[in-house]
């Protein structure tokens, strides 16, 4: 396993490996980047095949969260956790404590967050070692509503607002009647749903599960496409709101729509795709700027704020998709190589 020469690496500040004897924990806190603050980013818990694999995605992860967190306007830098082992198998009290310990001996410079395998129930016991976690104690909802912890009520603000200026901008209309299509109806999804419909937007949706989809159908008023049909739909916009590298040439050459703009996160099969959307005329919402409600939210949590400036902190994220735009209309580059660029001079300052 090579570490500084890893592809992945790119200037990474701290790399911490953990072996915990007594509890068997085996995981990796990669700290790409301090500059704007302490790094922030969630825990992930998986069966890795092997220590590279959990090497390769923590530091992938890592880094994009320096630049997620930047295009938030947060002053928070970019880290990430993976514990290796199956969630279902290995988890235990003693382990979330260990795992906690370690955050803990980072000193501050890594705030651990919620992600795949890990739930806000063993990240407040990662909390009784550790001051330094995040997403435990919610305060604020977007919506005034009562506050659980979950992100996705911000996250799919966050992609309803940035959607709908990504349609003015490339359609110069408003949401009316404008015709979007939904891959994936979990917690963000159907909410965003919910939003769209509200907004006079026509639905198309899919998933893998039912039982969403009928919500959908029945509350919102959507058509139901098979989700191997979702690329085909005759729509303006296409929402991707399940699993990442979606956008690969194959699925690209299908799209009807004008417009990307969901939740999932690493939407580009590889970063030559936004290149293949610009050809086709297809304005790309970059994933890591639409999707920031979730990390705006879990910043909030963490400092003295309210649900006001929570929410006008996550509709901010339109104006920074229209920045992206703008730029990349003036230097005709891809939306996704231009939100890089700005992130970077924003951390790099
Ligand atoms: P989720 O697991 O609740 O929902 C995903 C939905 O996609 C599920 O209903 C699932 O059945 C469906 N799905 C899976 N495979 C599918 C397929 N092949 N075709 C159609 N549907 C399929 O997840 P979520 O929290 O709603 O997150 C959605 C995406 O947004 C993920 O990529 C996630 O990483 C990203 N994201 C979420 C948040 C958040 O706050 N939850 C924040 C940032 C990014």
């Amino acid at each position: 396993m090579s570490v500084f020469q890893h592809i992945e690496f790119d200037n990474h500040e701290h790399l911490a490996f953990c072996h915990d004897k007594e509890t068997g924990l085996k995981a990796i806190i990669a700290i790409h980047n301090t500059n704007l603050g302490a790094s922030l980013g969630g825990c992930r818990m998986w069966p890795y095949v092997s220590d590279d694999e959990a090497l390769n995605d923590v530091l992938r992860l890592s880094k994009g969260m320096t630049y997620k967190a930047a295009m938030a306007g947060l002053n928070q830098g970019g880290g990430k956790a993976v514990i290796i082992g199956d969630p279902r198998k290995i988890k235990t009290i003693e382990l979330m404590r260990a795992m906690g310990r370690f955050v803990d001996s980072l000193g501050g410079k890594y705030i651990s967050a919620e992600d795949s395998g890990m739930s806000v129930a063993d990240l407040k016991i990662m909390a009784e070692q550790s001051n330094h976690i995040a997403g435990i104690d919610a305060k604020y909802h977007v919506f005034g509503e009562h506050a659980d912890g979950n992100p996705a009520p911000s996250t799919a603000y966050g992609v309803f607002v940035g959607l709908r200026s990504s349609v003015e901008f490339a359609l110069k209309r408003d949401l009316k009647g404008v015709k979007v299509a939904i891959q994936g109806l979990g917690h963000v999804g159907l909410r965003l749903a919910e939003h769209l419909y509200k907004a006079g937007a026509e639905l198309y949706v899919t998933d893998i599960y039912p039982e969403n989809i009928a919500i959908a159908v029945s509350q919102f008023n959507a058509k139901q496409v098979k989700p191997d049909e979702i690329y085909d739909v005759d729509a303006d916009v296409f929402a991707p709101c399940a699993m990442g590298a979606i956008l690969n040439p194959d699925s690209i050459a299908r799209l009807k729509m004008k417009v990307v703009a969901g939740a999932a996160n690493n939407q580009l099969a590889t970063e030559k795709c936004g290149q293949l959307l610009k050809e086709r005329n297809i304005l790309y919402a970059p994933d890591y700027v639409i999707n920031a409600g979730g990390i705006i939210d879990i910043y909030h949590q963490k400092i003295p704020s309210s649900h006001e400036a929570m929410r006008a902190h996550v509709e901010r994220i339109s104006t920074t998709l229209i920045e992206v735009y703008e730029r990349a209309q003036a230097l005709n580059l891809a939306t996704n190589l231009v939100a890089n660029q700005i992130a970077e001079e924003r951390f790099n300052k």
